[in-house]
């Protein structure tokens, strides 16, 4: 049967426009059997040759790496972008947070360092109870196999966001915690309070952190409770987020007014704080249920039982702010819930001039100037710091406009 073949093409040879076109589609035959090769060849290079990183955009690598898209010149000239999911709001400051662009789904060729790093962007679908997520390939256009972890090394040493940032946790719709925010550190420095207030609750947390052992040898549960009380917009939040930076902690902020939060929820909550996160109960005289709240999701033992339980997490800071004290069960703040109770209240002339001094540190007149108009009473220090934004440009008219104030 092949003879025969081969006869017939040798007796066909012999006719010249045969041959011809037998050479023709020998050679389209050939071409294409060629770039059918390469492609292959190119595809088993990439996916075996060529370094590939899959990154899980669950992990502290992704959010390098879009840190690192974020400031990268390619972002500024991609049209397909998408906003990094990390950043969502700041704690309280929205206006402190830009918006973090970066290339959006789908293939990305970016350059780095003199190479090539293609980049894939997609979104995983995700099974049942879990959200989906995303995951972004790298593939280095490079033989050096390590190139792709050095390179994500470096993005932890530049863009560890931890060494700046104090990470917000919150409730995420399937009953754990997820990153709701990165807060930008705050230096105790630049909460005004009362003189030492600040230093001497910071070293009383110092304490508490470094004796687990003498809580356990005395059988106590290893958790200390602060109560922050005042008038809105006199540093209450800021002083928690201060120490959280100075202590190197992150924050889980729990509202317990949310109407997700029942005392089966409130429990599993408490029992799993993230390591190294302050737990943080706002404005609890209004969140916080009492004993007639009958109706409320959460009850006051509910409460009380999650916070004492032995489920709830060992070595927990806890921190609550309220305007009103005097509303609160006192089975909430006694010792062992909480236990020291600071008072923050408005800035006196002498803690205001401190504060003009940190906007203006070139004029001490003018922090004079300021207690002169404040003597005998106070001020908020957020209202204070209104004025100083405002005036930044013409600050010797707020020491007219606070004597203004207190005269009308
Ligand atoms: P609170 O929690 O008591 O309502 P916040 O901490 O939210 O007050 O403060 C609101 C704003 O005012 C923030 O921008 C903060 O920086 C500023 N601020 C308030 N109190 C102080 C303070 N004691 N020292 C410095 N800044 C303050």
């Amino acid at each position: 049967m092949i003879d025969a073949l081969l006869n017939f093409v040798a007796n066909q040879a012999e006719n010249e426009v045969f041959s011809g076109g037998l050479a023709l589609g020998f050679l389209g035959g050939a071409l294409a059997f060629a770039t059918a090769l390469a492609r292959n060849a190119v595809r088993r290079l990439a996916s075996h040759a060529l370094p590939t990183l899959r990154v899980d955009g669950r992990t502290k690598a992704f959010r390098h790496l879009e840190a690192w898209l974020h400031d990268h010149p390619y972002t500024r000239r991609c049209r397909n972008l998408a906003v990094a999911c990390f950043v969502r709001e700041s704690f309280h400051e929205p206006e402190e947070q830009p918006v973090w662009l970066v290339p959006g789904p789908g293939s990305h060729l970016l350059r780095h360092r003199g190479g090539w790093l293609l980049l894939r962007r997609e979104a995983v679908e995700a099974d049942t109870r879990q959200k989906d997520r995303e995951v972004i390939t790298l593939t280095a256009l490079s033989l050096r196999r390590d190139c792709l972890r050095s390179f994500m090394e470096e993005l932890a040493t530049r863009y560890d966001q931890r060494a700046n940032s104090v990470i917000v946790h919150g409730p995420s719709e399937f009953g754990d915690w997820e990153e709701i925010a990165r807060a930008t550190r705050r230096p105790l420095s630049s909460v005004i309070t009362a003189p030492g207030l600040a230093e001497s609750l910071l070293q009383d947390a110092q304490i508490f952190l470094e004796r687990r052992d003498w809580y356990a040898e005395r059988g106590i549960p290893w958790r200390r409770g602060y109560l922050f009380q005042g008038p809105p917009g006199t540093g209450k939040t800021s002083l928690i987020r201060a120490l959280a930076s100075e202590l190197d902690m992150d924050l889980a902020i729990l509202d317990l007014a949310s109407s997700r939060l029942d005392d089966a929820a409130l429990r599993r909550y408490l029992a799993a704080v993230p390591s190294k996160a302050a737990l943080v109960f706002e404005d609890i005289d209004a969140a916080a249920p009492t004993r007639e709240s009958a109706e409320a999701k959460i009850t006051l033992s509910g409460l009380l039982n999650a916070l004492d339980g032995v489920a709830a997490a060992e070595g927990r800071l806890l921190f609550m702010t309220t305007n009103h004290p005097d509303r609160l069960d006192p089975a909430l703040i006694r010792p062992g819930r909480i236990d020291r109770i600071a008072e923050i209240g408005p800035l006196g002339p002498a803690d205001a001039g401190r504060m003009v001094l940190r906007f203006h540190p070139e004029l001490p007149e003018l922090a004079q100037s300021v207690e002169a108009a404040l003597a005998g009473g106070g001020i908020s220090a957020a209202a204070l710091q209104g004025h100083l934004l405002i005036h930044q440009s013409d600050p010797w008219s707020i020491p007219l406009v606070l004597s203004q104030g207190r005269a009308g």
